[in-house]
C-alpha cells in the first residue's frame, strides 16, 4: 500500500494515479468516475474510491464516507451524461457477484429505456 492508499498493480489504482488513461466524467477528493471501457449502455460509468478497497468485504467503518459518496454522486453523473430520467447502480461483489476488477466500483448504467429486469429470469 502506497502513502496515497493505492496499490501498485491494481488497474483502477493506476487510473487514479493517472498512469493509464481513462475518460473521466467526475472527480472529487474521495472518488473518481470514468467511462467503462466496454460500455453496456449509452451511459456506463464506473465510480471508484481513490484508495484501494478490494471489495465490500474488505470495507471498514472508515470507508463509509467514501462508499456513501460513490452513491451520492451517481444521480449527478447520470444527469450530466445523458440519463436524466433514472439509472441503475450496480456493485458486483466477490466471486458470487462476478466481480472481475478487485477494486470496489459502482457501475452507473442508463441512457436508454431498455435496461430490462435486474436479473435475467430463469
Ligand atoms: P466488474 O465485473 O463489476 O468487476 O466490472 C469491471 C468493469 O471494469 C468491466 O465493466 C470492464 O469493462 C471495466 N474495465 C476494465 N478495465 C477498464 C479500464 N482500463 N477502463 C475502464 N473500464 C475498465
Ligand atoms: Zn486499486
Amino acid at each position: 500500500m502506497r502513502a496515497d492508499g493505492t496499490i501498485d498493480e491494481c488497474i483502477f489504482c493506476k487510473i487514479v494515479r493517472g498512469e493509464i488513461p481513462a475518460q473521466k466524467v467526475y472527480e472529487d477528493e474521495l472518488v473518481l468516475a470514468f467511462n467503462d471501457i466496454k460500455a453496456q449502455a449509452p451511459l456506463h460509468v464506473l465510480v471508484v474510491p481513490k484508495v484501494h478497497i478490494e471489495s465490500l468485504d474488505e470495507a471498514t467503518a472508515e470507508h463509509c464516507t467514501t462508499l456513501g459518496r460513490m452513491l451520492g454522486v451517481a444521480p449527478r453523473i447520470a444527469r450530466e451524461n445523458g440519463s436524466p430520467d433514472g439509472f441503475r447502480a450496480i456493485i458486483n461483489n466477490g466471486r458470487i457477484g462476478r466481480q472481475d476488477v478487485m477494486h470496489v466500483h459502482l457501475h452507473v448504467v442508463g441512457g436508454h429505456d431498455r435496461l430490462g429486469p435486474m436479473l435475467s429470469r430463469a
